[in-house]
């Protein structure tokens, strides 16, 4: 059992800032906004984590998301991502520095490093939040989640190890403005760094061609549930998602069904989305769909069950038949759009 490290002097809010070919995930910047209200609550500083090589010049676009410190480490070890230098370096710097919460982002990235970390420092890790709150009067980190299948909200504390360490994934939390001249300070950090030590190499990195759905990243969605009764019928709210220039999404009943591919699944085992505008259409919002996609700004359900619980989310409801009712907002919407 590592020893408590919970009263340690163990101080500070941090964000590791995700990138890839010096392309940040917006993740980093929603977590950065997540990481000052943190940080604010317990009155301490908030601090980005740049890891790469050649990537300094987004520190100051860490500032201008929130952060009031940059700790920076650059090496052509880290150019590539690989799970042991990074987490080498941000182990290295978290017992340098002593942060008292470190959040990261739940991408495939943020998943493979947060699980390494946590391990090499002895300290618990909070997969998927929906929420982060401070406990004024322990000071410690509420992390909340789902559990048990969805069904209820479970909090998590981290008592007696430090850093609280969480992951959100992309779209939980809300994208903060951007403050062109914020400023901050930056701490460069030199590791030395072998290459043997990487253990992997990476030989060729092929983009990848067709991306199938940025869901996370829609900004209009429309999707399908069971109710929408046949892959043929999904060409109803494909048209709709045309008009309105949408993204397609499913429930996972529509996924099992084969009318969408696994990729357009919203909900706890699909992705979290938080567009403008999400339709639910035939959807009957069970609480793994509602996870997904509560937080849109505003949710139009389209359901012939006046007693679904989608409508308990919903900004707007429309009790009908989807073969109807969708095909004429359609027209609606193409004759108030031209
Ligand atoms: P149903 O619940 O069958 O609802 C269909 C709706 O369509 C009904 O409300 C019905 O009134 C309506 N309808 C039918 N005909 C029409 C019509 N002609 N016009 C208008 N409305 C009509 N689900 C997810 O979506 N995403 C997840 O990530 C996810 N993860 C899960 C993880 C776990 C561990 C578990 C146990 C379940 C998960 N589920 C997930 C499944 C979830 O519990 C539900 O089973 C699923 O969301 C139901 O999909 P649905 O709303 O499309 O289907």
């Amino acid at each position: 059992m590592p020893a408590d490290t919970a009263n340690t002097g163990y101080r500070g809010v941090w964000v590791f800032i995700e990138q890839v070919g010096g392309e940040v995930a917006p993740v980093s910047w929603e977590l950065l906004g997540a990481g000052r209200q943190l940080a604010d609550a317990l009155g301490v500083e908030l601090a980005g984590v740049l890891l790469g090589q050649g990537v300094a010049g987004l520190v100051t676009e860490v500032w201008a998301y929130g952060a009031d410190k940059v700790y920076l480490v650059e090496d052509p070890v880290l150019g590539f991502y690989r799970t042991a230098p990074y987490a080498r370096a941000l182990v290295r710097l978290v017992k340098q520095y002593q942060p008292e919460i470190l959040l990261l982002g739940a991408t495939s990235l943020g998943r493979d490093l947060s699980g390494a970390v946590a391990t090499f420092l002895g300290t618990g890790l909070t997969a998927d939040c929906t929420s982060l709150t401070i406990d004024p009067e322990t000071r410690l980190l509420e992390q909340t989640r789902p559990a048990f299948g969805g069904n209820v909200m479970a909090t998590i504390l981290c008592r007696r190890h430090r850093p609280q360490m969480a992951t959100v994934r992309p779209r939980v939390m809300p994208m903060p403005s951007r403050q062109e001249d914020r400023r901050g300070e930056l701490v460069r950090v030199d590791m030395a760094f072998n290459e043997a030590e990487a253990r992997v190499e990476v030989i060729e990195v092929i983009e990848e061609k067709n991306k199938a759905v940025y869901l996370d990243r829609a900004e209009i969605i429309v999707a399908g549930g069971r109710g929408v009764g046949s892959k043929e019928n999904f060409r109803l709210l494909e048209e709709l998602a045309g008009v309105l220039g949408g993204t397609l999404g499913a429930s996972r009943a529509a996924v099992e069904a084969g009318w969408l591919p696994p990729e357009y699944q919203v909900g706890q085992t699909g992705t979290t989305v938080r567009p403008k505008v999400y339709f639910a259409i035939g959807i009957s919002g069970a609480v793994q769909h509602l996870v997904g996609m509560q937080t849109s700004d505003v949710i139009v359900a389209i359901n012939n069950d006046s007693q679904a619980p989608i409508f308990k989310v919903a900004t707007y409801g429309i009790v009908g038949d989807l073969r109807q009712v969708v095909p004429a907002l359609t027209a609606e919407f193409r004759r108030q759009l031209v």
